[in-house]
């Protein structure tokens, strides 16, 4: 019968994940996405280079730029403490529906927010709908072209303070050139690239950590 890759994905976690133990949910997909089937997914190499940039941070406030099925939303809010909280945008409905059945199942419901829309939208609703006041955490790992006009975004928003960290993932393939020209130059930054693997496979790619310094 017919189905799309998101719902494969689901469906691999409710087959073989543990419901509440976020790991083997992210075991599942992984496994799945190796396999089975590529997927956008941040992927096992690049999530311990996001994994370690949470657990260091211990971030109470975190945006994350595009869910997907909720891998990488997992991974971040497993790691949070006891009242952080994680917002995470997609605009794609079905991929929503997929990330919150995901995200349920590894029962970090009560740590995430999914909301679902643009970008470009939500960010300057972010304060009066959420109430938050900055973010220490940004994960960007949506449309390529929409890192720096939304980082740009964020900034004119005020949802970024001294020491806020940017993570943005595919800074190198497929690449986000206008981007890693604006952190890697702008007096605002302190940029620093993280050298890894596309996801599931042996191309390179990298994350780029960028401390904004206000
Ligand atoms: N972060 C996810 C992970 O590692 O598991 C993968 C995210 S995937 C690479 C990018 C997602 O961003 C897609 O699901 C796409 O629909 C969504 N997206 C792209 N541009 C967006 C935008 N401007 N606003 C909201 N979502 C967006
Ligand atoms: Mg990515």
């Amino acid at each position: 019968t017919w189905s799309t890759r998101p719902q494969r994905i689901l469906r691999a976690v409710q087959q073989s994940a543990t419901r509440g133990d976020p790991r083997s949910v992210v075991r599942a997909i992984d496994q799945f996405c190796r396999h089975k089937e590529w997927a956008m997914n941040v992927g096992d190499e690049k999530g311990c280079i996001l994994d370690s940039v949470v657990s260091e941070l211990n971030p109470s406030t975190v945006l994350e730029l595009g869910t997907y099925c909720g891998y990488s939303t997992v991974r971040i809010a497993s790691l949070l403490p006891p009242h952080a909280k994680l917002i995470t945008l997609e605009f794609n409905p079905d991929f929503a529906a997929v990330a919150r059945q995901v995200i349920a199942w590894a029962g970090l419901q009560g740590k995430v927010q999914l909301v679902e829309g643009a970008s470009g939208d939500w960010i300057p609703k972010m304060k009066e709908q959420f109430g938050v006041k900055t973010f220490d955490l940004v994960f960007l790992d949506h449309w390529k072209d929409r890192y720096l006009p939304d980082t740009k975004l964020m900034e004119e928003c005020g949802l970024l303070r001294k020491g806020s960290i940017l993570l943005a993932d595919n800074v190198i393939c497929p690449g986000t050139p206008d981007y890693l020209e604006y952190v890697r130059n702008s007096p605002r930054y302190k940029s620093q690239y993280f050298k890894s693997h596309l996801e599931y496979t042996k191309a390179e790619d990298g994350l780029e950590k960028s401390v904004f310094l206000g």
